[in-house]
């Protein structure tokens, strides 16, 4: 049998998870010819996505937003509660997003409504072809990089976007190095019905196993993510709706009122990555592909969304996109960010999973401090919202 005719196309992006939709939308609008290959999917477990300013601009550029109206909650408050019993522990600590001059910090969204939201739009850009078949094989090479895929198709492109998840096949075929670790806790997560108004406050209450975080969703419903140790979560996991709101309701005092379970439920068990390059023989890493760490302080994929703008930012205008100049370019603008948000989540995760004093020592003289002194507590609301991009 003759083996078919690759499609040839500039891009390829290997995953169509938020991450690899969004940067589909993004490099299409740079006039760029994209392949999406892959199958639009966002796993159904109650997971949300708290969007961080920078990301709900970009999704604003790319046309998304307006269709999530009515799906979105603002995030007008974050308030972070220590209770961890330290003997350092502090008063709870309050952002307003008004103190830096936004309405929100940020959209919380289902994740699913997101990725909805995302592949409607691809599936209508004239620029962007949709092949929703799992890639198998990536050979990169100096002028191009071939790919095949499950039903036999074939493709080369000039660019690679690995946006394929945390086991990243497309940053094993670059030669990519990557360094995994695993945390003893699991996130467990649901989609709450309540009988308070949340007001639009997400709050995020420190306990020894890790974060418990309730964020806002519309009308009387908010998302939860707690995370536990392993056997803890096993048997909260185990609980029937009822018992599982009543655990929550105990763990976050009663502030929303009366609990249910209003949607999936899901149960995550938390690891990092870290790559040491971002891109490399014609393929860029974008998302979990290139970095993950437990969901605290709503990082991960406002971080991959800030891939996106930066990946777009390298290639505009460039004749080859998958030039060693432009990934080297990629690369250097990823490190700093990318580096400093593994390290502060992970830094802050295992604060509270020690019980050492000198670490709720440190904690607790950080809340004091954020509590108290107006210039900082603002730098650091910066600081979780910037990266240092804009959505153009
Ligand atoms: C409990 C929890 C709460 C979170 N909350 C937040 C939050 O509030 N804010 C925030 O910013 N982040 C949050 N995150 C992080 C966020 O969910 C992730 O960063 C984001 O979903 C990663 O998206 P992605 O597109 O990079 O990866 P994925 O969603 O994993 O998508 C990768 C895609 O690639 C596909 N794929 C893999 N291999 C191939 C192949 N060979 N061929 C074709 N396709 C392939 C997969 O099927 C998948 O569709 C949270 C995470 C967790 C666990």
């Amino acid at each position: 049998m003759i083996a078919p005719e690759p499609s040839v196309t500039d891009v390829a992006i290997v995953g169509a998870g938020p991450v690899g939709l969004a940067a589909a939308l993004a490099l299409a609008d740079e006039g760029f010819a994209v392949t999406l290959l892959g199958s639009p999917d966002a796993p159904r477990d109650g997971r949300t996505v708290a969007l961080l300013d920078g990301s709900w601009r970009l999704l604003e550029t790319l046309g998304v937003a307006a269709s999530l109206a009515g799906k979105v909650a603002p995030l007008s408050v974050m308030r972070l509660v220590d209770d961890t019993g330290s003997l350092f522990r502090q008063p709870p600590v309050e952002f307003r997003a008004s103190e830096v001059g936004l309405e929100a910090f940020g959209w919380n969204v289902a994740t699913t409504d997101l990725v909805a939201a995302l592949s409607a739009r691809t599936a209508a850009h004239p620029a962007i072809v949709a092949a929703p078949h799992q890639v198998e094989a990536a050979a990169p090479a100096d002028d191009a990089v071939s790919l095949r895929a499950d039903d036999g198709s074939a493709f080369v492109a000039r660019l690679v976007v690995g946006a394929d998840g945390r086991r990243s096949p497309m940053r094993r075929a670059a030669g990519i190095e990557a360094r995994e670790w695993t945390y003893p806790q699991v996130a467990l997560t649901a989609i709450l019905g309540h009988a308070r108004d949340h007001r639009d406050v997400s709050t995020e209450f420190h306990t020894r196993a890790g974060p418990c975080t309730l964020v806002p969703l519309p009308g009387r419903r908010s998302s939860l993510v707690w995370m536990l140790t392993q056997a803890e979560a096993k048997s909260v996991a185990a609980l029937d709706d009822a018992g599982f709101a009543g655990a929550v309701e105990a763990r976050t005092h009663s502030i929303l009122g009366a609990l249910s379970v209003a949607g999936p439920r899901g149960a995550v068990p938390m690891a990092g990555l870290s790559v040491d390059r971002f891109g490399a023989r014609r393929v860029a890493l974008i998302g979990e592909a290139a970095h993950v760490f437990p969901p605290i302080g709503a990082q991960g994929l406002n971080l991959g969304l800030r891939d996106v703008m930066a990946l777009r930012r390298c290639l505009r205008g460039a004749a080859d996109p998958g030039a060693d100049a432009v990934i080297g370019a990629y690369d250097r603008a990823r490190r700093t960010d990318v580096r400093l948000r593994t390290g502060a989540v992970d830094a802050l995760n295992r604060s509270l999973l020690t019980d050492l004093m000198p670490a709720d020592l440190l904690r607790g003289a950080g809340l004091l401090a954020l509590a108290k002194i107006g210039p900082l507590r603002r730098l650091v609301m910066r600081q979780g919202l910037a990266g240092g991009l804009s959505a153009s």
